[in-house]
């Protein structure tokens, strides 16, 4: 396991690091985000923990940033802002977990070992068709390696698709699964939605055709290559 921190405070850093490194895991400290995102984009990581304030900036927009390049890593935040708010606008940002300063080691470490462990259980199935492959747990869609940004809508059909590959799914699954957005579905809206995801899929190699199918629903379609 290979853990990055992102901490200004020169003692407290020293101190998780050494703690990360008894954990028997490697730990890369650095004490700016420049830095951090530097080795983010070069190292695979398994854990990154990031405190919230930090000299050249803030670690929430940060994390957002992340999280809208697609990076699924989990994040655990340490901050000493410990009102509700703030924790809510942590966890919205994308991190998996919130830590208020000051805190315990032993939970400190307890808490790395949780996310290790659920990201390696979620690790695991990914649904593919054609070039496509999407992440349940994550509700990331990727085509080759490269992320397909979908909107929340767009996130829950193609679920839906990618788990019925090659089989016709009703239009009235998609109607369900679109009205726990608490939107009013109309028809229309179903096949609004499905439109754009069509074209968005058509503007990547996916390898794979959304089609539809008159009076039962909508399929999506491996094209042989
Ligand atoms: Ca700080």
């Amino acid at each position: 396991m290979r853990l990055l921190l992102i901490e200004d405070t020169a003692r407290l850093r020293d101190l998780l690091a050494e703690s990360v490194h008894d954990a028997g895991w490697r730990i890369d400290s650095f004490g700016t985000l420049a830095d951090g995102d530097a080795a983010i984009a070069t190292t695979a990581y398994d854990l990154l923990l990031i405190d919230l304030g930090l000299p050249d900036g803030d670690g929430l927009d940060f994390i957002r940033a992340l999280r809208r390049n697609g990076l699924r890593t989990p994040i655990l935040a340490l901050t000493a802002r410990a009102a509700i708010d703030e924790r809510i606008a942590g966890l919205d940002a994308g991190a998996d977990d919130y830590l208020v300063k000051p805190f315990n080691h032993r939970e400190f470490l307890a808490r790395c070992r949780a996310l290790l462990r659920r990201a390696a259980e979620t690790a695991a199935p990914h649904l593919t068709a054609g070039r496509l492959a999407f992440d349940p747990a994550t509700g990331l869609l990727a085509c080759a390696d490269q992320d397909v940004p979908l909107t929340r809508r767009e996130r829950a059909i193609m679920e839906i698709l990618m788990r019925e590959v090659g089989r016709a799914v009703q239009k009235r699954r998609i109607e369900h699964a679109l009205s726990e957005f608490g939107d009013d579905i109309s028809t229309n809206a179903v096949e609004l939605v499905i439109s754009r995801l069509r074209r968005k899929l058509g503007s990547y190699p996916s390898g794979a055709a959304l089609e539809t199918i008159r009076g039962l629903g909508y399929l999506l379609r491996e094209l042989k290559a």
